[in-house]
């Protein structure tokens, strides 16, 4: 009997042993798997969670964003940043010379130009910065173009793009036969830049030379939640009275011509106003929303009358200030 009980003794005491040497088996297992684990997975890319401040974080960080066009066809929003670079030396081409024109003068400088590279856009601009300040010179600014066509006609599909180097191709003209000088910021389907950022400082660097007498910029409109909101917008920047005068004159010229009955201007702290050192105007034409607006802006004829309106009101400015 006794026997029988230290044998059942013995036996309870093996068990507590092999049940201890088993649990401290597995608690070392879980320690070395929890080091393999970590070993395994300190390579932020792996485990997919970074350090707060690991460099991988910072080297992630997306670049600025470029400023969207509001919706409702203001053109430009706000502007960028003006010390990012944004080179005016074009790159070295064979055709860097635009041909001369009837329009030819005594300076060498054609007064129009509405066809041609960026490379002859950039020197046309370096001619001009020769022409004698007596001469007047015109900064036809034509928005949008190339990766970005701007607002979409709503039944064709025309961009507002290719409508504002149209009709500033014709308003150039225009201005040519009233004896000034005019430089567009495009002469063709492109940006001005590779991004709209660069396109929106390329465009203020220009805006912002003291050699033009008066800066215009062509826009189209757009409020595709109304389609019967039409006509001429015309802007200006809100302080100074010389662009509002300029957009005033302009706005009276398209109703002269044109069947706009619109009395008002608009104040806009947009770039394309608020930039020029010249009294500036924005010059939004129609509603590419509206299927009228839309329809007879792709009108050739209709195009040469608002484009006369537009010189007219110009001319009607500088007579005023000289
Ligand atoms: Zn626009």
């Amino acid at each position: 009997m006794r026997n029988s009980q230290a044998a059942r003794k013995q036996e309870t005491v093996r068990r507590i042993l092999v049940i201890t040497i088993i649990i401290l088996a597995l608690a070392i297992m879980a320690v070395l798997i929890r080091m393999m684990s970590v070993n395994s997975c300190s390579n932020p890319s792996h485990t997919g969670i970074l350090p707060t401040d690991s460099p991988s974080t910072a080297a992630q960080t997306p670049p600025p964003s470029v400023p969207a066009e509001p919706t409702g066809g203001e053109p430009t929003g706000e502007l960028p940043p003006t010390n990012t670079p944004a080179a005016l030396t074009p790159e070295p081409t064979p055709q860097i010379t635009p041909e001369p024109t009837p329009e030819q003068n005594a300076y060498g400088i054609p007064r129009v130009v509405t066809e041609g590279s960026m490379n002859d856009v950039l020197a046309r601009l370096e001619q001009f910065k020769t022409l004698p300040s007596s001469e007047t010179l015109i900064l036809l600014d034509v928005g949008h173009g190339g990766f970005d066509p701007g607002t979409i006609g709503i039944d064709s599909g025309v961009t507002e793009a290719e409508l504002n180097l149209q009709l500033s191709r014709i308003l150039a003209q225009k201005l040519g036969e009233k004896g000034y000088f005019v430089f567009m910021t495009r002469m063709g389907e492109y940006a001005c830049a590779d991004t709209k950022r660069d396109d929106m400082n390329l465009r203020t660097r220009i805006m912002r030379l003291d050699i033009f007498d008066v800066s215009v910029s062509i826009h189209q409109n757009a409020l595709p939640t109304d389609r019967d909101v039409h006509g001429v917008r015309m802007y200006h920047y809100k302080y100074g009275t010389e662009g509002e005068k300029l957009a005033m004159s302009i706005l009276q010229a398209i109703c002269a011509l044109t069947d706009e009955t619109r009395t008002n201007t608009n104040t806009g702290n947009l770039m394309v106003v608020r930039e020029p050192h010249a009294p500036s105007a924005l010059v939004e034409c129609c509603f590419l929303s509206n299927p009228t607006d839309e329809a007879r802006m792709q009108d050739p004829a209709y195009q040469a009358v608002f484009a006369q309106a537009i010189a007219n009101g110009i001319e009607d400015y500088l007579r005023g200030t000289n």
